[in-house]
């Protein structure tokens, strides 16, 4: 019998590939990772198929070189979710393979935990009364009192002691009472299960009792304002589910990980918690996903990736800011970690709760087709009351860089009653291009279709979409005049215009520019979650996922620029920041203020926005989604292609159309360019499919895209496709 597997391996292959298995070596099962040859390389591929005959002759079959795990890596479960969305996405198997694994395992190294050694007690350790040691050996009877209730003390344990109880610890081993052992260390984080003090109200009892671990499938949209306590739900269902021995995973955008959020899991959750982040080094990424799978972890809070993360025994999926864009991989592999965490909950027969303050729109189309239940919680949680949202009208108003007279007197207001404000313009940097105040020249980045942002602190010029500086220029390079002067706003600019207005109270900006070192961006919100600092500004790094109570000014410096954005999903963002942001006012017992500086008043969606709130809005925003025949009312898919020539990513698409299945079906859109058309030095340009249902979409992609690396045209570009965009 010759012994043929197949083999998903990295590169851009469809499907796996076919390898021989030689007799000096095991025949690895589903889901282990070999190492096999391609090419004149040696890869990691994981088999995904059990020995079966091959199409190929086994004579023109190269054997793998080595079986690298004795058991199955993936469990079943896991392997045909990768599988699965490696088909939806259309992406090669292998790579998406490769998305779902830690650096460590992808690279062939054990799947095994780091090792602590700790102090662990011994039998006769256990029988010995601490008593007995109290009165010559104090710090050993504590030491051995410890040992007994936790049986083993590790490193980390040792803090909790007085002094260095090692020499102690020595001591009761030479005494046989306790002994060194090495054990495996996930790095888990150990919840303390403290009871909550604070009874859950209806709507939130309402909310959690639909969340039922262990009795099969559900969908559960928790539809509450920041505040309104939809963390409280989850805290239940979790505890919940871990009475009954079952794992959750809990889903975060990235920004929403804080050490805040993991504090407060610890603090009430009887288990141990495993985090899953892109900080991570690669060891103790590789030690919590370990941890996800053997089930010493029983819960796992991780950001997008986690997604694929195998379960030992999972009883509970949650997702909190279903609606945020990150949760979709915007490049190579582009999935979307909320709907495959919906589909494996599916499959899984467990239930799925979607937490957010403003809920994607794809969502509540689901709750209007009846796949999901949307709970609403209407009140804030504790005493908060919501804010009181107003429009500055900035038209013929004097501005001083972006500030209106009204908009200081109201920050004047707040800082003199106690009060704390927070200031939110979504655009970093000085201003987003320089001008010359003589001849009209706009400082562009000569690699995209895009304005260089100007940078006072460093002085320098920077195109946020290819990442190039360059320094400041003099003079105008188009007519000489020394007279440049920046043009627009950004966040440093309103720092300087807060400087002069507010010189007694120093406000503090938070953004990426801000924030580059490790920890600072941590350090600062928590100081401005104490209160000390009073006046703050940022960027969309403030408007997510924190607590900050004593805020009671809420300031959106521009609504401008988001309504009349480029993207079908403008609208929907700017109606989610607007909310997200209002969102940090007035969370305590003090109630809050929101200002939105436009110069656009009348625009329909602020006034629904102010008098309806999100679900007006959103009720809206669908029906004319519906009306224009776009997502979430139609499914969607983009072909992308880019070239440094303009024609090339054309003639590809042209070609690639020409060669496409026929399907009525499907609506074909291009070729046209993308939004930005030049990035980075390169042309873009895009195909749009769409179709009322993703069925005839997916089975023309299935048909056509293996076709389009044969093209001759394919040769002069770099293409993909982009099933569900977030972004078009
Ligand atoms: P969200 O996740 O919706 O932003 P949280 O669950 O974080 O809301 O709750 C916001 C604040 O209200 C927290 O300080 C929380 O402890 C408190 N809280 C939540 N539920 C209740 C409740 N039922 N009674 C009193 N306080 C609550
Ligand atoms: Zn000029
Ligand atoms: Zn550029």
């Amino acid at each position: 019998m010759t012994r043929t597997i197949r083999v998903a391996v990295p590169g851009p292959f469809t499907e796996p590939l076919d390898y021989l298995v030689p007799s000096r070596l095991p025949l690895p099962r589903r889901g282990v990772r070999v190492r096999v040859p391609l090419g004149r390389r040696e890869l990691v591929g994981m088999v995904t198929a059990a020995p079966s005959g091959s199409n190929l002759a086994a004579d023109r079959l190269r054997p793998i070189t080595a079986v690298l795990d004795d058991e199955p890596l993936l469990d079943e479960e896991t392997s045909s979710l990768i599988e699965w969305a490696a088909h939806y996405y259309h992406h090669p198997v292998g790579d998406a393979y490769l998305t779902a694994l830690p650096a460590r395992l992808r690279q062939g190294q054990a799947a095994a935990p780091a090792i602590a050694t700790v102090w662990t007690i011994t039998a006769e350790g256990r029988e010995t009364a601490p008593e007995s040691l109290a009165r010559q050996a104090p710090r050993q009877a504590v030491l051995l009192e410890a040992l007994q209730a936790e049986e083993h003390l590790s490193p980390a344990r040792l803090a909790g002691f007085d002094g260095d109880p090692r020499g102690a610890l020595q001591r009761l081993v030479e005494r046989g009472l306790a002994s060194l052992t090495p054990v495996p260390d996930y790095g888990l984080i150990i919840g303390r299960g403290e009871e909550s003090n604070l009874a859950l109200n209806d709507e939130q009892i309402a909310a959690a009792r639909a969340i039922q671990p262990g009795e099969g499938h559900e969908v559960v949209l928790v539809d509450g304002v920041t505040g309104s306590g939809k963390t409280e739900i989850y805290l239940d269902a979790i505890a919940r589910s871990l009475a009954q021995g079952l794992q959750t995973l809990v889903i975060v955008p990235e920004i929403g990980l804080t050490p805040q959020l993991v504090r407060r899991f610890q603090r009430r959750l009887p288990g141990r918690i495993a985090v899953l982040h892109s900080g991570l080094g690669d060891g103790e990424r590789l030690n919590a996903w370990l941890a996800a799978r053997t089930g010493e972890a029983d819960v796992v809070i991780g950001t997008r990736s986690a997604a694929f993360v195998p379960l030992r025994r999972p009883g509970l999926i949650v997702i909190d800011e279903e609606h945020d864009a990150s949760l979709k991989q915007q490049e190579g592999f582009r999935y979307s970690a909320r709907d495959l965490a919906v589909l494996r909950a599916h499959r899984l027969d467990i239930p799925v709760v979607l937490g957010s303050a403003t809920p994607s729109l794809e969502s509540l189309e689901n709750v209007r087709r009846g796949r999901y239940t949307r709970y609403r919680l209407c009140q804030r949680a504790g005493d908060a009351r919501p804010p009181v949202i107003q429009l500055l009208d900035m038209r013929g108003q004097p501005t001083r860089d972006g500030l209106s007279q009204p908009l200081i007197d109201q920050i004047h207001r707040h800082l003199e009653g106690g009060g704390q404000a927070l200031l939110f313009l979504n655009r970093r940097g000085f201003s987003p291009t320089l001008i010359c105040h003589e001849c009209g020249w706009l400082a562009e980045c000569d690699r995209c279709d895009a304005r260089y942002t100007y940078h006072r602190g460093r002085g320098r010029l920077h195109c946020h979409h290819c990442d190039r500086e360059r320094s400041l220029p003099h003079h105008c390079p188009s007519c000489g005049s020394v007279d440049l002067r920046p043009l627009g706003l950004g966040t440093e600019r309103i720092e300087t215009a807060l400087q002069a207005a507010f010189p007694e109270t120093p406000p503090v900006r938070i953004d990426r520019d801000s924030t580059r070192r490790r920890g600072s961006f941590e350090r600062q919100m928590e100081a401005a979650r104490r209160g000390d600092t009073r006046l703050l500004l940022g960027t969309q790094m403030l408007a997510k996922g924190h607590h900050l109570p004593a805020v009671t000014l809420v300031a959106i410096i521009d609504a401008d620029q988001g309504l009349f954005g480029a993207d079908f999903r403008a609208p929907e963002r700017l109606a989610q920041l607007v909310v997200q942001v209002a969102g940090r006012a007035g969370r305590a017992e003090r109630s809050g203020e929101v200002a939105i500086q436009t110069h656009h008043p009348e625009h329909p969606l602020l006034q629904m926005l102010i008098h309806g709130g999100y679900p007006a809005f959103a009720e809206a925003a669908l029906a004319e989604r519906e009306a224009a025949g776009l997502p979430p009312a139609r499914a969607m898919a983009l072909l992308r292609a880019e070239a440094p020539s303009r024609e090339a990513p054309q003639a590809f698409l042209k070609a690639a159309l020409a060669g496409a299945p026929r399907d009525p079906r499907v609506e074909r859109l291009g070729p046209y360019p993308a939004p930005m058309e030049r990035r980075a030095g390169r042309y873009r340009a895009q195909v749009m499919l769409q179709s009322d249902l993703r069925a005839p979409l997916q089975h023309l992609l299935t048909q056509w895209l293996p076709r389009l690396g044969r093209l001759p045209e394919a040769r002069r570009v770099r293409w993909s496709i982009d099933v569900d965009p977030a972004e078009t």
